[in-house]
């Protein structure tokens, strides 16, 4: 058995994350759920967005399926995803955006792997005002060579494992000659290690314009925090939106996993919220675990619900009436 701690979240996070729950203890056996709370909703409960029971629940797991946490925009307590990621030093954030043959999108053949570096960069919270009147205010970016270097090696091990046969580092080091070029400098050290994988650079205005006009050519992409993120909802796009994307979060010693995506507040109680990103989430998770039969079971489930493309929620269909519920029961029922 697995011990695996259950995080709902906010927003469509319960509504999704049960129907998730439901395939995977449909498919394998070997999971304990632990319940836990953290996010938006137990922050109005319990005045922490993050309480002890929580940590401690993922500080015995060592692995979490987390649904999304709304995150305030501007001001209020600092992002649970971040603070998760930099507590259990989760330094890889794999985002894989395929396309799904039954997701209408512009582009027929996209499978791009962003190995996003999930620790340091301008997301590790060095922010302030320089002024009273709060008029300036300054952000730091951190890049240390050690976090450079786990993240490249990750990237090509996971190039090398999976088959794959290219790593893109995406950077702005023309401008951001110290950070961006640090880690730019170390990508270069660690691909001459890896002389079987090919290896490419581009700089981050113009992967976005390469991605939109050719993303054929893509398949790993390694880069740090910020470009990362925004590259990944990039990738989303290609593949028929952010209701398909799924994210591992891999640290040494502990790993999370969830959908790329937020609460959507603006579709929460609706039922139409597409499930996909966190049941791929979980197969993600089954992998990792080496419960690979189970993973594989739910992915060509999920597969064939896409393909098909009837029983799937509005956003890959506009004229569905399938709801986030009986999605997830159609997938079930395809894994009979
Ligand atoms: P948060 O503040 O938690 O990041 P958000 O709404 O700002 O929430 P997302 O949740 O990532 O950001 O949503 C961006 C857009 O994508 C929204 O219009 C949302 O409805 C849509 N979206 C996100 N997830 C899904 C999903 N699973 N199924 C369908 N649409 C989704």
């Amino acid at each position: 058995m697995y011990n695996v701690t259950l995080i709902k979240g906010d927003g469509i996070g319960p509504s999704i994350m049960e129907v998730a729950v439901k395939i995977i203890n449909a498919a394998s056996t070997k999971i304990n759920w632990e319940e836990a709370e953290a996010g938006m909703d137990a922050y109005n409960k319990y005045g922490t967005a993050l309480p002890d029971e929580t940590l401690a629940s993922i500080e015995k797991n060592r692995i979490a399926f987390k649904g999304p946490l709304t995150t305030p925009v501007g001001k209020g307590f600092r992002s649970i995803n971040v603070a998760l990621r930099q507590r259990y030093d989760l330094y890889a954030n794999v985002r894989p955006a395929k396309t799904w043959k039954g997701a209408q999108t512009r582009y027929d053949n996209v499978d791009i792997v962003i190995v996003r570096e999930n620790t340091e960069g301008l997301y590790v919270g060095l922010e302030h005002y320089l002024t009273k009147e709060k008029d300036i205010a300054e952000s730091l970016a951190v890049v240390t060579r050690k976090g450079s270097e786990r993240i490249v090696e990750y990237a090509f091990n996971y190039a090398k494992e999976n088959r794959r046969k290219k790593v893109t580092v995406c950077h702005k080091a023309n401008i951001l000659k110290y950070t961006s070029g640090l880690f730019l400098d170390v990508a270069r050290e660690v691909a001459a290690r890896y002389p079987e994988i090919e290896f490419d650079e581009k700089i981050i205005d113009a992967s976005c314009m390469h991605l939109v006009m050719n993303p054929e050519q893509f398949d790993v992409i390694v880069t740090t925090n910020m470009f990362g993120d925004i590259l990944s909802d990039l990738t989303a796009g290609l593949v028929g939106g952010l209701g398909l994307i799924p994210g591992a979060n891999i640290g040494d010693s502990a790993a999370l996993f969830e959908a790329v995506h937020g609460s959507a507040p603006d579709i929460t109680g609706k039922n139409i919220a597409n499930p996909t990103a966190v049941i791929m989430a979980g197969v993600m998770m089954l992998n990792h675990l080496g419960e690979t039969v189970a993973a594989t079971k739910i992915q060509r489930a999920v597969e064939k619900i896409i393909d098909e493309g009837q029983f799937v929620t509005p956003d890959l269909n506009p004229n569905s009436k399938t709801g986030t519920i009986e999605m997830g029961e159609a997938i079930i029922a395809a894994m009979q």
